[in-house]
């Protein structure tokens, strides 16, 4: 099987993550990429305030979620919602290489991949154990308006470390969560920028308010 790690803090999930991952599972002949809401974000300082449940729970209603621009209206069985981050009993944050040296280990036969946008790619250097990160798992890293991938360099890639990482073209969503929340916060449902599904959660829950 060929399976790909999502990761994210998806606060909430928009159409951008699930875009992103079709084109990959497309681009890779991936069987399954694993959306996985991590517990506490070790890069982002200031956290979130969404729960961990309600995160998982928006991940999921997003994976299930049909591709409205599809014209089939069905579901990806591909994409599917992994509570693999979820909070860790000693409270300390979910680091990649934890989750990914895990896959390894219950999957032995499996090829891995760690997908990621540009923005999380180009922080790599700040990120636990790089080296073993790109050892564990190939990389897929997507293009993210706004970010530049024509210059590597920074990152003082080996060879063989840069020929395990596998550019995808931009699916130009220019979307990010931080502008979901500043919306939401001011009465936009964000519908058509996130699932439907999703939209009615966040109403129902009274979440970003
Ligand atoms: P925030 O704005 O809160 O930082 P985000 O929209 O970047 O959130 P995350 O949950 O942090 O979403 O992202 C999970 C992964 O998805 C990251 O690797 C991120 O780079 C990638 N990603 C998110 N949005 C896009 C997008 N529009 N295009 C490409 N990659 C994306």
């Amino acid at each position: 099987m060929r399976v790909a790690l999502f990761g994210g803090t998806f606060d909430p999930p928009h159409r951008g993550h699930l875009s992103v991952a079709r084109a990959a599972a497309d681009a890779f002949r991936l069987d399954s990429i694993l959306f996985a809401p991590a517990g506490r974000q070790p890069l982002k300082s200031n956290g979130t305030s969404t729960s961990f449940a309600d995160r998982l729970a928006m991940t999921a209603l997003a994976c299930a979620s049909v591709d409205d621009r599809s014209k089939g209206s069905i579901e990806d069985p591909r994409l599917q919602a992994s509570a693999l981050d979820a909070p860790r009993a000693d409270g300390l944050p979910n680091y990649t290489v934890d989750t990914l040296a895990e896959l390894r280990r219950t999957r032995p036969g499996d090829t891995l991949f760690n997908l990621v946008g540009a923005d999380s790619f180009l922080d790599l250097p700040r990120w636990r154990e790089p080296a073993r990160l790109l050892e564990l798992a190939e990389w897929i890293v997507a293009a993210r308006p706004g970010f530049s991938l024509e210059d590597l360099s920074a990152l003082r890639l080996t060879p063989h470390q840069r020929a395990r990482v596998h550019l995808l073209a931009s699916t130009d969503e220019d979307i990010s969560a931080t502008d979901l929340r500043r919306r939401l916060q001011t009465g936009d449902d964000c519908r058509g920028l996130v699932p439907a599904a999703v939209c009615d959660y966040i109403r129902r829950h009274g979440l970003y308010r």
